[in-house]
């Protein structure tokens, strides 16, 4: 028995063809109806996974401290515009503004986007950010370009779709999701494909995201109409390298990425190497790059533990799965790109 997700996708693909694992993963996360996304609250121990900002509010506060830094490095500019891109629950953006509005001057000048494509989470923002005034927005573009922006996003960028091709015996094909109607049934294919990167020799599957690519596009020419910084966090790797990362989480279990359409979240680890390459190209800015361990590290996690430890045990066993090699701390990155800032940002000396 198909779900109304699958059946959906199933006509979709009779009539126009195998579809490109990209098309795939926006209508498994964000199609009105079926997507994952757009009906329902995933985090937590009864949902599916569980990001940075809900293991502890430490995160949060070292990232709140991290955008005053900023702040004070774009010479405490009397209007700053604050985005969030996919804000989840809003825990991350609570917590950031509780420590951050501790800061003379600062809550006054801050203006808050919210950019999140899902109506059930945009109601559990509202929730979360009762005490804030809040605008939500649909894309980066939609924020007045007329003041210095601060971007951070927390595992908002493996969301977004990626494409994946294969280079085997020096021709390229693209993997696809085709029916094959007598076991009734979604399954992978491959179809040709023109060369998508120009510069592989090695063998093997290559994940290439356009919507991540212009979306740090669209970032760029946003801070580079005034001045700003763009934060983002999430699992990935420095280099562009052969390697299938699309995956389905659903209650905390890894799945079968064509299983629970729409049920499961479905993601890819993030090159940032294709980032960073997106970042040069623009004039006039910077980049640094990071572990999340060695980031948190550097803006005082462990200080800010101690504090709390006095008070309740489990910070212990946050301050781990945030930082530590084998949990978080490695597999998790940090990418920030600037403009016009009057110093590095803090987190990225090592
Ligand atoms: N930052 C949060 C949530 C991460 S989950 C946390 O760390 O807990 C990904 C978030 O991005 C969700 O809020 C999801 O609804 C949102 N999202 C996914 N694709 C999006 C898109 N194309 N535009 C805007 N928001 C999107």
């Amino acid at each position: 028995m198909h779900s109304e997700a699958e059946a959906f996708l199933i006509r979709d693909i009779i009539s126009n063809g195998p579809m490109d694992v990209g098309t795939f993963m926006q209508f498994a996360l964000c199609h009105p109806q079926y997507g994952y996304y757009m009906t329902r609250d995933p985090f937590g121990r009864a949902g599916d996974f569980t990001t940075a900002p809900e293991i502890s509010q430490m995160f949060g506060e070292m990232i709140g401290a991290w955008v005053v830094d900023i702040w004070r490095k774009m010479g405490s500019p009397a209007e700053v515009l604050l985005i969030e891109a996919g804000p989840g629950r809003g825990i991350l953006m609570a917590d950031m503004l509780r420590i951050a509005s501790r800061i003379e001057g600062f809550a006054a000048a801050a203006k808050i986007y919210l950019m999140e494509a899902s109506p059930a989470l945009i109601e559990k923002q509202r929730e979360a950010l009762s005490q804030q005034n809040i605008s939500w927005i649909s894309t980066i573009g939609d924020v007045p370009k007329n003041a210095p922006v601060i971007i951070i996003g927390n595992e908002f960028l493996d969301a977004l779709p990626v494409r994946q091709f294969l280079l085997e015996k020096g021709q390229w094909s693209e993997r696809v999701i085709a029916y094959n109607a007598q076991q009734e049934i979604l399954t992978f294919d491959f179809a040709a494909s023109d060369p998508p990167l120009s510069f592989a020799t090695e063998e093997g599957l290559y994940e290439i995201s356009e919507s991540r690519s212009s979306f740090v596009r669209d970032c760029c020419a946003l801070i580079g109409a005034n001045k700003g910084a763009a934060l983002f966090i999430d699992y990935g790797h420095p280099h562009t390298v052969p390697g299938d990362t699309l995956q389905a989480v659903k209650g905390h279990t890894y799945w079968n990425v064509l299983n629970n359409i729409g049920e499961a979240d479905v993601t890819s680890h993030v090159d940032f190497g294709a980032l960073m390459q997106e970042v040069s190209l623009h004039q006039d800015f910077w980049y640094h790059f990071a572990h999340q361990g060695a980031f948190l590290r550097e803006l005082g996690i462990e200080a800010r533990a101690a504090q709390l430890r006095t008070k309740d045990a489990s910070v212990e066993v946050a301050l781990a799965r945030l930082t530590e090699k084998d949990q978080m701390g490695d597999l998790f990155k940090v990418l920030c790109f600037h403009a016009g800032l009057s110093q590095a940002p803090e987190g990225f000396a090592a």
